[in-house]
């Protein structure tokens, strides 16, 4: 077949232009617009169609200039790549890249064709047929192919003759350039796009501390860096599908079937086990478990205006934590590659991050239920005190009254047992009115600058008896004064518990050691005797309520297990700390850190004001 020389094209420089315009474009649709558009212009065809090869192995028809009715019918759809092999196969080359397909050799197979030209053709030998084929491969610079452009309806209706058809080749091979450059620039602007998402997305999601507000965070991230109409975003819990959030950029309410929802809990499982990324689309059959589950996934989500789906599992090792499905509306491209890699790189962040979130998450839960059982027990304890109060102030105030009254020997000694049990229930009532009072949470400290060798010396007088009693020495080292930022009463029984315990706890004849020290902006009190000591074992203990030590020799003295837990909270109440070191059978120091009073506190207290 040769051409009639028939050319009558416009000049190169009006195409150099349009390449230039093409570039100019930011959107690879609107670019690709541009050239097809610039061939039907200066090489003089009516139509002029562009498709690229998306990942799926579907050409995809992305722009069409020329006749609005092919356009409409022919933009947005899809053929397989098999099909342009049957017309290259079909084909003769014209000129360096055309191919040519004769009207005779296409009959038959009018439907694969999406859009057949409607004329009626010149009565010439020459004339063009409807059902002529004219295209040219696109490949990129490693020569893979990229994509397919076509052209159809020659204005004066003739086969383009030589000089028309070198022309031609020569505005097909630098738009097929061209596209191949353009589909470069889009895939590398792909990249970047994808990395800054899910840089921002990771980012964010490593700043919270709830699902909700994770699903919240990322939200506006992903549908920006995956160009996604709609998300659905699901954290499964410990137990089940856990929680959930779907998002679309029109704000519609979608409510999910629970077909799907289960569906897409055990496809998201799978995924995960297998490492992959499932598309949910017309064009990528087979990528659901089971077969009728993604017939039914597509024509649901045909109904919400959902077009493609790519469902990501989120993986934290090999533990499944949830699922992302990244949605498009129809008319929006296929899922390409880089995105699919992506976004398997984001399920693993997102996974680690859901991971972590449920962590801290079961972490508060536990220390809010330990805390609600704490305030329980202080509650009880305060109750229970109090509770104890009256009757021993009736026992007591009776005990009293007794006292000299005339009774026998034996009488005598009952009240006197009496005297003694109602005296240790009193005690014992206090001390848990103190730990209940020194762990209440809503109770302030009202702070003074207490001397705290002031409170050594008056404990030493209350313990004087005593040591002396047992041959003990109570030694003190301290400076002139030691201002603790503290309430006097609390100090009292911090200084004066470890005192009387050093004194309890030491062997007859030893020594007690008391030391007050100022360092930086704290005071140490440190009390160091040189008794029984505490294993190490009970060590971990001490400062728990009602723990007595495991010592035989120790528990023969007499106490209630509560001393050091009412000094550690109180201590802790002041924001100070308390350590214990000990050997058994060598001896036991404690050390307690408080606060120091700052000089204008001082003042403060000194002037009257607080
Ligand atoms: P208790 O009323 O039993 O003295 P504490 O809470 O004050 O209660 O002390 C808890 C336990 O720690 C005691 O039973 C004792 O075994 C041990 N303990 C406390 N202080 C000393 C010490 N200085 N030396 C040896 N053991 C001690």
């Amino acid at each position: 077949m040769t051409p009639r020389d028939n050319s009558e094209g416009r000049s190169e420089p009006d195409f150099y232009r349009i390449l230039i315009g093409a570039w100019a474009a930011t959107d690879l649709e609107a670019s690709l617009k541009v050239i097809a558009q610039g061939v039907c212009d200066v090489a003089g065809f009516g139509v002029s169609g562009l498709s690229v090869l998306r990942d799926s192995g579907q050409l995809e028809m992305v722009a069409v200039a020329g006749d609005p009715a092919a356009e409409k019918l022919l933009l947005g759809t899809f053929r397989p790549v098999s099909e342009l092999e049957k017309d290259v196969a079909d084909s003769i080359p014209w000129g360096n890249s055309l191919r040519f397909v004769p009207h005779e050799a296409v009959v038959g197979r009018e439907d694969d064709l999406g859009w057949v030209a409607d004329f009626e053709p010149l009565d010439h030998p020459d004339a063009w047929l409807p059902l002529n084929l004219l295209f040219a491969l696109l490949h990129d610079v490693e020569g893979n192919l990229v994509g397919s452009m076509s052209v159809d309806l020659p204005v004066d209706g003739m086969l383009p003759n030589a000089e028309r058809l070198r022309l031609l080749s020569r505005y097909v091979n630098q738009a097929a350039q061209a596209v191949a450059a353009l589909l470069e620039r889009d895939r590398a602007a792909d990249h970047v796009r994808l990395a800054r998402a899910s840089r921002t997305i990771v980012q964010r999601a490593s700043g919270v501390f709830s699902l909700d507000q994770l699903i919240e965070t990322i939200q506006p991230s992903i549908a920006e860096g995956f160009r996604a109409q709609g998300m659905w975003l699901q954290a499964f819990d410990n137990f089940g599908r856990g929680r959930d959030a779907i998002y679309s950029t029109d704000d519609r309410e979608i409510d999910l079937p629970d077909w799907l929802r289960e569906v897409a809990h055990d496809t998201a499982e799978i995924a995960c086990e297998r490492n992959e990324i499932v598309f949910i689309s017309e064009n990528r059959p087979d990528q659901v478990r089971h077969q009728p589950s993604h017939d039914q996934a597509v024509v649901f989500l045909s109904t919400i205006n959902v077009e493609t789906a790519m469902l990501v599992p989120l993986s934290a090792g090999d533990e499944c934590m949830g699922m992302l499905v990244l949605c498009r509306n129809p008319g929006s491209p296929e899922w390409n590659n880089a995105e699919a890699q992506w976004a398997a790189d984001l399920g693993r962040d997102l996974g680690r991050a859901v991971f972590n979130v449920r962590t801290a998450e079961r972490d508060q839960q536990l220390l809010a239920e330990l805390r609600a059982l704490d305030s329980y027990k202080s509650q009880l304890i305060s109750t229970v005190s109090h509770e104890f109060k009256n009757p021993l102030t009736g026992i007591l105030g009776h005990l009293e009254l007794l006292e000299d009254a005339d009774v026998d020997a034996e009488v005598r000694r009952s009240l006197d047992v009496i005297s003694r049990s109602a005296g240790k229930l009193e005690s014992l009532a206090q001390d848990m009115l103190a730990l209940a009072r020194a762990g209440d949470p809503h109770r302030r400290v009202v702070a003074l600058p207490i001397d705290l060798v002031a409170v050594i010396d008056e404990v030493i007088d209350l313990n004087s008896l005593e040591a002396a009693r047992r041959g003990l020495r109570l030694e003190v080292d301290a400076p002139p004064k030691a201002l603790v930022s503290a309430e006097a009463a609390d100090l009292e029984r911090i200084c004066g518990n470890l005192v009387s315990n050093a004194v309890k706890y030491s062997r007859d004849g030893g020594a007690v050691a008391i030391s007050a020290r100022v360092e930086d902006s704290n005071v140490i009190l440190r009390v160091r005797d040189e008794g029984l000591g505490i294993s190490e074992k009970d060590q971990e203990q001490v400062f728990t309520e009602f723990f007595r030590s495991s010592n035989p020799e120790a528990l023969r003295m007499p106490g209630t297990g509560l001393g050091l837990a009412i000094v550690q909270r109180t201590v802790r109440r002041h924001g100070g700390t308390i350590a214990v070191a000990s050997e058994l059978g060598k001896g036991t120091t404690f050390t307690v850190t408080l606060p120091a009073a700052t000089a204008r506190a001082t003042r403060d207290s000194a002037s009257g004001t607080s």
